[in-house]
């Protein structure tokens, strides 16, 4: 990717960004980019940094590892986005600044045991299967609670809000799921302080996601290119 590509590909999805909010009647700046960069070397990344990304979200805890130890001179916010298997909470408590993958107690606890005091709080979003799809990550509509407690009692975790990859379709989501997700949302921001993210919407769909209320997308292909 040069930085003329990357340049006019982050302006593209900023002015989708800016027309969504625009159209939704929200401010353009209540929408957070966090930019996938699963497959894409280090390079591609900071030809994407330089263009103004500032977060970027990974998928594989050791293709991330390798990555960001590359990258260490750039002021990064890193995002862990895949699913998270539980032997692999040490070293994402150690590289990551959010988690938007947690879905069960037992990541809540390894990771609250494995974040170092000497470094902020982690950001947790707790991941919902939305659409109950079989084999996929994200924990039930109510299993949030739950989660959301355990994750307020751990001093080294911050909860932050949810995360969602409803069931892909056509043209991106169904726009009830992300709906639905919203509700979710809303219930969980008016019971615990300091929730203030719900991260959905993808390069196929974050136009509907935030007309639904969207306050972070994860966008990879239409900032890099097909994967
Ligand atoms: C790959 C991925 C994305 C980005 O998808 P694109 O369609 O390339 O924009 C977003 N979120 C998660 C969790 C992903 O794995």
């Amino acid at each position: 990717m040069t930085p003329k590509s990357a340049r006019i590909r982050l302006d593209q999805v900023q002015a989708r960004i800016r027309d969504a909010c625009r159209r939704a009647g929200r401010a353009p700046d209540s929408v957070r980019l966090v930019a996938v960069s699963k497959t894409r070397g280090p390079e591609a990344v900071r030809t994407l940094h330089a263009a103004g990304v500032k977060a970027f979200g990974e998928n594989y805890a050791s293709e991330a590892t390798t990555k960001i130890a590359a990258l260490t001179d750039l002021a990064i916010e890193w995002h862990f986005i895949g699913p998270l298997q539980s032997n692999k909470t040490r070293i994402v408590a150690r590289d990551f600044d959010w988690v938007q993958s947690v879905d069960r107690l037992k990541l809540v606890r390894r990771l609250g045991m494995h974040r170092s005091p000497q470094r902020p709080p982690l950001q947790v979003l707790i991941q919902v299967n939305i659409d109950d799809e079989a084999g996929k990550a994200g924990c039930h509509p109510e299993q949030i609670q739950t989660l959301a407690e355990a994750i307020t009692a751990e001093s080294r975790l911050q909860l932050r809000g949810l995360m969602a990859i409803p069931a892909p379709a056509a043209a991106g989501a169904d726009p009830e799921s992300f709906r639905r997700m919203h509700e979710c949302f809303d219930r969980l921001a008016r019971q615990f302080p300091g929730v203030d993210t719900l991260s959905m919407g993808m390069s196929a769909d974050l136009e509907a996601a935030i007309e639904a209320g969207s306050t972070m997308v994860r966008v990879g292909t239409a900032l890099f290119g097909p994967r």
